[in-house]
């Protein structure tokens, strides 16, 4: 999900991103505000006031959110897990957490430390609220606005249905129980689904009786729900398959690469009509210099073929990302999904030794689930 998004800063040198719906959110969240709860409640202050208050608010909203996930993210680097980066977009805000908990204890702390640090932040605001909403109106009502929605954020997050924080502590607490991760997750996500079936047909009756854009909006977040219980489910599926493997292990071996100076017609004919292979290493003995694929050599008209080279097609290797032999699997995969890549070069130092493809995976993922 990294496209669409951009780098608001860097909170404890974990890097937060903003996900382009957000902004779709800041809309909603000020004009709902401005417009509905704030003259509903407090129909004596001025429209400004209405606005003022509105957009505040839903910035502070957004800094609740933040903080729900810098509390799980600054626990999941302190127990060794790698963090890419936080993303707010329109639901709320995931941390990129690159690795699995190796322990139901460590699952257990980092879920749970979102809605407790939710919660806390609701209790203060209540605090704020008591002692400031005599002196000032629109102060208190602030504060009282945003205790609510950090109490609401905490509970939400706490239904047990993975991939929710709950969920993950139900996920700890059966893995802990059985000691088998994997049915863990099963049971956990299982349960996550039922509760998304029962988010949907919430909202199908309240917008039939007569709610429909709170119910649309329900049963959209019980899809939202589902689609997450079950995508998550797979890719936990899929890192538990790949754990303990390395790129070394599946990579194409022998890649054989094509010298700088082959004209595309060459390209074409004797390598890829020829060995159906779509990407094709640019080498100086042995040395990468870039990387030709189909999609390249279209760019130019065929007429071009025979006098146009590999290197003026290629991407050069400063463009390209590539992977150690040494590395694991399921780092591969992450490298190739942030960027929408199909393949990675396999570089020992600045020697090509391989060549790691997306079917390199998918095989060996077959195999495996084959083989149990
Ligand atoms: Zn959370």
């Amino acid at each position: 999900m990294t496209s669409g998004t951009f780098t608001l800063g860097r909170f404890f040198g974990i890097p937060v991103r903003l996900h382009v719906s957000w902004m779709l959110v800041l809309v909603l969240v000020t004009t709902s505000l401005a417009g509905g709860y704030f003259p509903e409640h407090y129909p004596h202050w001025s429209p400004l006031a209405h606005w003022t208050l509105g957009l505040a608010a839903s910035l502070l909203f957004f800094a609740s959110v933040l903080l729900h996930e810098l509390a799980h993210s600054v626990v999941a680097r302190a127990r060794g897990l790698p963090v890419h980066d936080i993303i707010l977009f329109i639901f709320g805000g995931v941390s990129q957490i690159a690795e699995e908990p190796e322990s139901p204890g460590t699952e257990l702390l980092m879920a749970i430390v979102g809605p407790l640090s939710s919660i806390a932040l609701s209790i203060v605001l209540g605090i704020l609220w008591l002692l400031t909403h005599r002196l000032s109106q629109p102060l208190g009502g602030l504060f009282l606005y945003l205790g609510g929605v950090n109490l609401s954020l905490g509970l939400f997050n706490l239904l047990p249905g993975f991939p929710l924080d709950g969920g993950r502590v139900l996920r700890a607490l059966l893995w802990w129980q059985s000691k088998n991760m994997e049915w863990a997750t099963r049971w956990a996500s299982r349960v996550g689904q039922v509760i998304a079936y029962g988010f949907i047909l919430l909202g199908v009756w309240r917008a039939l009786t007569g709610s429909l854009a709170s119910g649309l909006w329900i049963a959209f977040i019980g899809w939202f729900l589902d689609s997450a219980a079950q995508s998550s489910y797979r890719q936990t599926a899929v890192r538990m398959l790949l754990a303990g493997h390395t790129v070394a292990q599946v990579m194409t071996r022998g890649c054989e690469g094509i010298p700088p100076d082959t004209t595309l017609q060459e390209v074409v004919d004797r390598y890829i009509l020829s060995s159906g292979r779509r990407c094709l290493p640019v080498t100086d003995g042995g040395r990468l210099l870039g990387l030709v694929t189909v999609h390249n050599v279209q760019r130019f008209p065929a007429a071009e073929w025979s006098v146009r080279t590999a290197r003026e097609a290629m991407v050069p290797r400063e463009a390209l990302r590539s992977i150690a032999p040494g590395r694991p699997l399921t780092a591969a995969l992450q490298e190739m999904a942030q960027d929408g890549v199909n393949q990675l070069p396999v570089l020992e130092g600045e020697q090509m030794v391989g060549l790691l493809t997306r079917e390199n995976i998918t095989t060996f993922l077959q195999l495996k689930a084959g083989a149990r």
